[in-house]
């Protein structure tokens, strides 16, 4: 049904050594919606995405995806069942052709000819990219570079894509772009889950947000209610 919980993270701890990242975060993202996460520069953004797409396995706490425990569970079995991840620096492959890159966001799809068909749905979403298919990603703008990362990630028909810092070190212009690109991507029915640093954008944008700080949820609520807190006008709107 509509508007269930896609994704659910309960009381998820995280840490790299001894050193812990994220503590008892609970986050959920409802189907069709976009989630934002905010927060400073060390906040747990990135670690609390790796947890989510299995990249990193969480100390405590459960994960789960439309309607069933994935705690632990490999990234390859996780895109499968429909989570795609685009990761912080985008990881675009500079010495592979735009198309390569895509394919390689395919993996999980064994059909060649579903493959094709995501492969025209991708250029239609990005006509800039099918321009350059042929071009080394690594001679694309910073921009282009973004949407050949969100386009690979896409490339696995993901019910949940989990998006981290997509406007890093980009224009406001491109921002925009991107902005307009994440509600088209959303309104074709694929959830979202926001890391940005960019709050005003995020919190235009997304349905319902947290705020990190120190690892915890600090704040959570509606991006609409959000916007008028003095915690966040004050420290993430500069207002
Ligand atoms: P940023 O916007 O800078 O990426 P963030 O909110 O995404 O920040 P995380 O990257 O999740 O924050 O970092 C959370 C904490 O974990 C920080 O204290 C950070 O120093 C630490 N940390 C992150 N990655 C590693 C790592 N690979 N090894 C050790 N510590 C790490």
């Amino acid at each position: 049904s509509d508007n269930h919980t896609l994704l659910r993270l309960e009381g998820v701890c995280a840490r790299y050594g001894e050193a812990s990242a994220i503590e008892d975060i609970t986050l959920s993202a409802t189907a069709g919606s976009v989630v934002a996460i905010i927060g400073a520069n060390g906040a747990g953004k990135t670690t609390t995405l790796k947890v989510a797409s299995g990249v990193l396995k969480p100390a405590g706490g459960d994960v789960w995806f439309d309607g069933q425990r994935v705690t632990g569970e490999r990234t390859g079995i996780l895109v499968r069942r429909g989570i795609a991840h685009c990761p912080e620096g985008r990881g675009v492959f500079p010495y592979m052709s735009v198309e390569e890159n895509l394919l390689t966001g395919a993996f999980t799809v064994k059909d060649k000819a579903a493959t094709r068909q995501r492969l025209e749905y991708i250029w239609d979403l990005f006509p800039r990219l099918k321009e350059r298919q042929t071009q080394h990603a690594g001679t694309l703008s910073g921009g282009e570079q973004q949407m050949v990362a969100i386009g690979r990630a896409l490339m696995s028909s993901p019910k949940l894509l989990l998006l981290d810092e997509p406007t890093i070190g980009l224009a406001p212009k491109i921002v925009q772009q991107v902005a307009e690109l994440i509600r088209r991507i959303r309104d074709e029915g694929v959830s979202i889950v926001l890391v940005e640093q960019n709050a005003q954008m995020a919190l235009d944008l997304a349905d319902y947000a947290y705020v990190l700080e120190g690892g915890k949820v600090r704040l959570e609520g509606p991006a609409a209610t959000l916007k008028t807190s003095s915690l966040v006008r004050e420290a993430y709107l500069g207002i």
